[in-house]
């Protein structure tokens, strides 16, 4: 007969160690449908930014690993086997740190790539390579402008004091020098029509943004084809060169096709 603890170790080694890299919606609900996997053990990591962070469905680990390295020895001491990218497409750094640690520590990666929105019939975006170039197009003559940006984006606007700014954030924004600044702090998914409604109240002139994809944010796009607002999309960082999937339904069709 054998011994209890061999069966646990039998069991451990037949259990496949999976370690999602979060801070999104996909990767929140990707958890949860691959939580009551019998043949999997699932982790969810967190950069640590937001002050209260939605509950999730499986464990969770919290802060940087400390760079690729820190990744990889990561990924080795715990015995991960599968690592799945699942964060913002924004978050380019933690996306290079996972296609280099899984080099170094010979895991298999995922990514999982939101897609970006494309320009309809009656949207007037315009792509800038970046804040400064953002804080440029803006030109010299006052405008109001709504910026749908994080702490770190909105730092860069305070070299344009002539501007009128409402500031929408998932966190609190404290930015004192950032003069003529409206602060909300508000999780989406908002509505098309509270999006037009806040747009209209500042009299809003353009619009700075990411081109997020998905639907949790699309409603100040929306808003902004209603009221013919421009906006300025900052550019993707873009992804390392890896497998990847656009959704969390061809994720768990790509993981069922690998046998994971
Ligand atoms: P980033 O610039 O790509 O990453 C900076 C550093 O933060 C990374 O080098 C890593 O530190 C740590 N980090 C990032 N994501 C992590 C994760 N899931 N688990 C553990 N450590 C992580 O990332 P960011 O743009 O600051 O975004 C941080 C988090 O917020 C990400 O998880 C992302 O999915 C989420 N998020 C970002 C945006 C956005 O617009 N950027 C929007 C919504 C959600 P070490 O090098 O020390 O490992």
């Amino acid at each position: 007969m054998m011994d209890s603890q061999r069966c646990v170790g039998l069991v451990e080694s037949m259990t496949k160690r999976v370690l999602i890299l979060g801070g999104t919606g996909e990767a929140r609900q990707l958890a949860g449908a691959l939580a009551e996997h019998p043949g999997l053990h699932i982790t969810l990591s967190l950069a640590g930014r937001t002050q209260n962070p939605a509950a999730q469905p499986v464990p969770v680990r919290v802060g940087g690993f400390g760079g690729a390295a820190g990744l990889a020895e990561y990924l080795r001491s715990e015995r991960v086997e599968l690592l799945i990218d699942a964060t913002h497409p924004y978050a380019g750094q933690i996306s290079r740190n996972a296609a280099e640690a899984v080099q170094a520590a010979g895991v298999e990666l995922l990514q999982l790539r939101r897609p970006a929105w494309v320009a309809g019939a009656g949207d007037d975006w315009r792509d800038v390579e970046d804040v400064a170039a953002a804080v440029e197009a803006l030109g010299d003559a006052p405008r109001r402008v709504f910026l749908a940006l994080g702490r770190q984006e909105v730092a860069a606007f305070a070299q344009a004091p002539q501007h009128v700014y409402v500031v929408r954030s998932v966190d609190p924004i404290n930015w004192p020098t950032l003069e003529h600044a409206t602060f909300i702090t508000a999780r989406g998914p908002f509505s098309a029509d509270e999006d037009e409604a806040l747009l209209r109240e500042h009299g809003i002139e353009v619009i700075v943004a990411k081109n997020s994809g998905g639907s949790a944010t699309f409603s100040k796009m929306e808003a902004a084809r209603r009221l013919g607002i421009p906006v300025l999309l900052l550019k993707r960082p873009g992804w390392p060169d890896a497998p990847f999937v656009e959704s969390v339904e061809e994720a768990l069709a790509y993981l069922e096709k690998r046998g994971v």
